[in-house]
Parts: C-alpha cells; structure tokens; sequence
C-alpha cells in the first residue's frame, strides 16, 4: 500500500470528494504481543493515521482564474478605463474569453469586460445562449451585465470585490437571488477581494 505524504492530495473513491494530508500522526496503540517499542506496553501504529482537510480545487481554481482577470483590469487601468477585467471560462476549464473594461476607448456604454467577453463566447460558441460557462470578473457586475448573464445562461459568476455603487448582486440589487427570474445564477463573491478593490483605489487616487 502507498501512504500519502503531506501536502499530497488524495481522492476518496466514495464520494471522489479530493482530500488533502495536512498532518500525518504516530499514534500508539496498545502492544498486547508485548514487544514495546514505545512507552510501556504500547507500540507506533501502523501505518501511521493521517489527518486531511477537504481540499476545495474550486477554491484553488476560483484565485486562478481570477488571478487573469486581474491581469486584464491592469491592461484596462494602463488604457486610461477604469480598471475592471473579465474572464470567461468553459466547463473543461478552458479560457474562452478575456477582456477589460473599455466603455472610454470604444465610445460605447454598454462595453464592459462580462458584455465583451459574453459577445466573443457566444460568437466562437455560435449561440447566445451559453450554458455550463462561468464569468469571472474582478468586480461585482452592475444590473446590464448580470442581465447579459443571465440571458445568456450563465452557470456561475465569481467575482472579486462588491460594488457598493453599482453592484447588482449583493451590493444595490440582489438579482441573482429573484426567484421570479427564470434563471438560477450560482454566485461566488469575494474572490481575491483586496486585490480587486486596490487596483480601483489606487487608479481613482492617481485620477484625483
Ligand atoms: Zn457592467
């Protein structure tokens, strides 16, 4: 049999939920054969038990993904927008799409990073409707957007930081959670927040 190491993650064949070691202990049991190697009359079991967390891929891959979307809301703060940026992602884990927040530079209020980044899935897709995708974007999207979202489908949305001023998910609206909208959105907030609402601090600072 192969023990796992720390750190190493393991999948369990029930459930195929991914657990990963965080510790592996010596436990002692009670030597009844008598060959004490340990403290009187116990000896190290084996083989050694192994505590595990539930190790969240989701959580892991969540950052990642928002990690590019970032990468985008700094192209768009270098182009003078306001720094915001999209990714779309396919349910392999693909990136479909990618894009900032460019309303400024194409004279149009309806390109925001999720309208661009939904426009492109759905041509490379040829279908408006894109089911099983998830958008993430490094702030919470205003009601335009999560309307284009949930015309389209969307499975999930994650985003980064909440939008007091415009945000259409938990900040001025609740939207996703309107059960008389046909379509269920699975929302995940939070994402790399810091980061996300830094990079909007610093570039309203520099504009002041
Ligand atoms: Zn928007």
């Amino acid at each position: 049999m192969k023990l796992p190491r720390v750190g190493q993650r393991v999948r369990h064949k029930g459930s195929g939920a991914v657990w990963k070691v965080i510790e592996e202990m010596e436990i002692w049991v009670q030597n009844h054969a008598g060959s004490a190697s340990g403290p009187a009359g116990f000896m190290p079991s084996s083989p050694p038990i192994y505590r595990f967390s539930l190790y969240n891929r989701r959580m892991e891959s969540d950052s990642y993904y928002l990690g590019l979307a970032l990468a985008q809301a700094r192209e768009g703060a270098t182009a003078g927008e306001v720094p915001v940026g999209a990714v779309l992602v396919d349910e392999a884990g693909e990136v479909m799409a990618r894009a900032f927040n460019r309303p400024i530079g194409l004279n149009d209020p309806t390109a925001h990073a999720e309208i661009l980044i939904l426009r492109e899935g759905a041509r490379l897709r040829g279908n408006y409707r894109l089911p099983g995708v998830s958008l993430y974007v490094t702030m919470e999207p205003c009601i335009m957007c999560l309307g284009a979202m949930l015309h389209a489908r969307v499975r999930r949305l994650v985003f980064g930081a909440p939008d007091p001023k415009g945000g259409a998910c938990v900040s001025l609206y609740r939207l996703p959670e309107d059960t008389r909208l046909n379509h269920c959105l699975e929302v995940t907030g939070g994402v790399r927040e810091a980061e996300c609402r830094e990079l909007v601090r610093q570039f309203f600072q520099a504009r002041r």
